[in-house]
């Protein structure tokens, strides 16, 4: 379910944004590596929810984010996927500074036909 409502929420942002277009074409969606949403159900998702929009035959595309770590004892970042503790110092304290994103990063459209189109 979580999902169903992100992709209502992608929805919502890309509709705001492309109340002039003719049609969306692809919109950018950037996932952090520890977010849990699953891309292939957000497009199928997209499908049922998008359709009868503008939008409806836009093509999502996923960007996926790695999951970085700050230590809090020496400060240096490190990737996840690197062993714990910290490669720098050994400490076990860490926070996570980036993973989790989960945005609409850009809107490709079509734009609306205007007089200045041949
Ligand atoms: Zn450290």
């Amino acid at each position: 379910m979580h999902e169903l409502s992100f992709t209502r929420a992608i929805l919502d942002i890309v509709l705001t944004h492309a109340e002039d277009a003719a049609a969306v074409t692809g919109i950018h969606v950037t996932l952090g590596q520890l977010s849990s949403m699953v891309d292939d159900c957000i497009q199928q998702y997209w499908s049922i929810i998008a359709s009868g929009t503008i939008a409806e035959h836009a093509t999502l595309h996923f960007t996926r984010i790695p999951a970085t770590m700050r230590c809090t004892t020496c400060g240096s970042t490190y990737s996840l996927d690197d062993d714990l503790p910290c490669p720098h110092c050994g400490s076990t304290v860490c926070e996570l500074i980036r993973g989790t994103e989960c945005y609409v990063e850009s809107i490709d459209i079509q734009p609306a036909c205007e007089e200045e189109s041949v």
